[in-house]
């Protein structure tokens, strides 16, 4: 009979290559590190960056979700719209728990205009369902930056932060209890920092005093089969992370009884 391991790998599309040499934590056991762990991030990037402008900023964190979206798709602040097809603004849940933030969008996400519907969407929908979750159901999907970078590059830096506050208005309206930076990309910008993904997992970030955790962007799983068994890892982690979330919230504050 099939463990319960192996049904969820096989959920996630990733048996046999998930078969493991050593043994990893099942769901109610610890993950990678203590939760609740929270570690701080190093201020490096985004001080080193301009700011975009005050007004600006500020005009956009008074957008509701209609407006903000007309925003995004009429967006000329970044060379990147000149090449774009489609913004790709984001897509779920507009009231969700879980928040999943990856890089940018490639070729198919540009001609669509929905982040996550090429082969790394359709690894993270597996990955989504080993966790029962899926795409729109208490789960929202954004990217560091909304226009696809020519070639696939990386986004520059300058890109990058003309687009923060479009997702960081997405965050404050969304609210979610926890976020999931898929790859080095979208943690760097999330969290200021350029340590890697490897130093960053494990642990609970914040950013602007929400939860985070970091793990492997599933294009990079895709071409990493043996850092699948880590990723695994990271979604136990982050299950049992938002779990204590729950209890913390809705157990009485100290010297309270019901
Ligand atoms: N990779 C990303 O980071 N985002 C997408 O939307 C698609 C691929």
């Amino acid at each position: 009979m099939k463990s319960r391991r192996d049904l969820m790998l096989e959920e996630m599309g990733l048996t046999p290559v998930w078969r493991l040499r050593q043994r990893v934590p099942e769901a109610t056991e610890a993950a990678p590190a203590a939760t609740g762990e929270v570690a701080e991030s190093r201020p490096a990037i985004r001080e080193s960056r301009q700011p975009a402008t005050a007004d600006r900023r500020e005009g956009i964190m008074c957008l509701e979700w209609r407006e903000l979206k007309e925003r995004v798709a009429g967006c000329t602040d970044c060379p990147l719209h000149a090449k774009r097809n489609k913004t790709v603004f984001g897509v779920g849940d507009e009231n969700a728990d879980w928040l999943f933030v990856g890089e940018g969008p490639g070729a198919e996400e540009d001609a669509q205009g929905e982040p996550f519907v090429g082969q790394a969407g359709r690894l993270l929908d597996s990955m989504l369902a080993a966790i029962k979750l899926k795409r729109g159901e208490n789960v929202y999907i954004a990217n560091i930056i909304k226009c696809r970078p020519p070639g696939n590059r990386n986004p520059e830096p300058q890109e990058a932060m003309q687009c923060e506050p479009y997702l960081h208005r997405q965050i404050e309206l969304i609210r979610p209890q926890l976020i999931i930076a898929l790859g080095k990309v979208a943690a760097a910008n999330l969290l200021a920092t350029d340590a890697s993904v490897a130093s960053m997992r494990g642990k609970v970030h914040r950013y602007r005093g929400t939860p985070l955790i970091v793990t492997y962007h599933p294009a990079y799983l895709l071409r990493n089969l043996t850092d699948k068994a880590k990723a695994w890892a990271d979604l136990l982690f982050a299950v049992q992370t938002m779990r204590d979330l729950e209890n913390s919230a809705s157990s009485p504050p100290k010297g309270v009884t019901q």
